[in-house]
């Protein structure tokens, strides 16, 4: 297959839907997680809950790395860009996420200067273009955006950029997904692997959740087929009592990752003791941090910051919904208080978010429903 439509065709995913339907029995339900927010992105725009059998319930995950920024590191954002002489640059989903002093762009429109930037590599030039000025980057993302931090900063060290510095955010894959599936009374059976993730770690890095916690694994890739032939690998592992990490997703990624964008992360930045996640509390060795060698460019070292810690709204249940216990429409806010427009939670933020996905695809073809498909 080399073209978009293939991945789409109508006759492969009713094959696969009927495969799927033949390998369920009637009654049973089997709850399968989507790591991935571009997953559940995929799962609401192409309306792929329809097409499968009741018994195959999908659970949405934590994989949303604009979702599971906390209201603190938001405020500690704000606070950058409203230092003198500095341009705080960023992606274009930060902007609108909601922290204990409003977002980013609120902030911009006090006076701040915040920029929009498509990558880190852009903010790097920008720094070059406005040497009167210090530009600091918000990173952002897991495993999958790391290397253009890691690698922007590796040339802000090389060409000695004197006014150009990295506030990072990033986090890694394993601690989540661990905690939720230490989370006692979890009913979910098996997990749909991140795709763009597994392309720079790899699909050994999820062998954990086999061998420690008896769950199958399938890392996917994004189209509609892809989806339907994920969850139908994940059944016939179940039928054939096997537990694997399966690759679904082999025309990108590899059994070993990316070791050239390992390799650079590794280079420049390092584990943080903790780091706080919206919905899942502080998490060991769950962040990473920017190694002393690259201090120059640590926009945490360079600049005091208030690193509070913010209690989410009480209505907000993004915890909820990121750890797979609640769905978009069971929270008491949804598509009321909440909306894209003015969103109280992460999740109705970023594309990727389950409540945004929901909001855009789904709400007008699913009543809510009462039951929760946690513990
Ligand atoms: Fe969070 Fe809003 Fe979704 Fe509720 S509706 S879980 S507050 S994003």
């Amino acid at each position: 297959m080399r073209y978009v439509d293939e991945y789409r065709d109508p006759e492969l995913a009713h094959g696969l839907t009927a495969e799927i339907r033949s390998l369920v029995a009637p009654g049973e339900t089997v709850r399968v997680m989507e790591v991935c927010g571009g997953h559940t992105h995929a799962i609401y725009r192409h309306g792929l809950e329809e097409l499968l059998p009741p018994e195959v319930e999908l659970v949405h995950g934590p994989g949303c790395p604009v979702c599971v920024i906390p209201m603190g590191r938001v405020d500690d954002a704000i606070a950058l860009a409203e230092t003198g002489g500095l341009t705080l640059a960023t992606f274009g989903d930060m902007l609108r996420v909601p922290g204990g002093r409003g977002s980013l762009l609120e902030a911009k429109a006090r006076g701040a200067d915040v920029r929009m930037v498509y990558s880190p590599l852009d903010a790097l030039t920008l720094a070059g273009k406005e040497p009167g000025r210090h530009v600091a980057f918000l990173a952002i993302g897991f495993e999958t955006t790391a290397p253009a931090t890691a690698v922007t900063l590796l040339r802000a060290r090389a060409e000695a950029v004197p006014n150009f510095s990295v506030f990072c955010n990033h986090v890694l894959i394993e601690p989540p997904l661990r905690a939720i599936l230490e989370t006692p009374g979890l009913r979910v059976d098996a997990f749909i692997g991140p795709g763009h993730v597994s392309s720079v770690i790899g699909t050994d890095a999820y062998r954990f959740i086999c061998e420690e916690y008896r769950r199958p694994v399938v890392v996917s890739a994004f189209e509609p087929v892809d989806l339907l032939q994920s969850i139908a690998m994940i059944l016939r592992q179940r039928a054939e009592g096997r537990c694997e990490v399966e690759n679904q997703y082999t025309r990108v990624v590899r059994q070993e990752g990316n070791e050239r964008a390992l390799a650079a992360i590794a280079k420049t930045m390092e584990p943080r003791e903790d780091f706080e996640w919206r919905g899942l509390g502080a998490l060991p060795r769950s962040g990473l941090r920017i190694r002393d060698a690259f201090a120059a460019f640590d926009a945490e070292r360079l600049f005091a910051l208030p690193d509070a810690r913010i209690e989410d709204p009480k209505a907000c249940r993004c915890g909820d919904v990121l750890t797979g216990q609640l769905r978009p429409w069971e929270c008491g806010v949804f598509g009321t208080a909440c909306t894209p427009e003015r969103p109280l939670g992460t999740c109705m933020v970023s594309s990727e978010g389950a409540c945004a996905a929901f909001f855009s695809y789904g709400r007008l073809r699913r009543p809510r429903e009462e039951a929760s498909v946690g513990a």
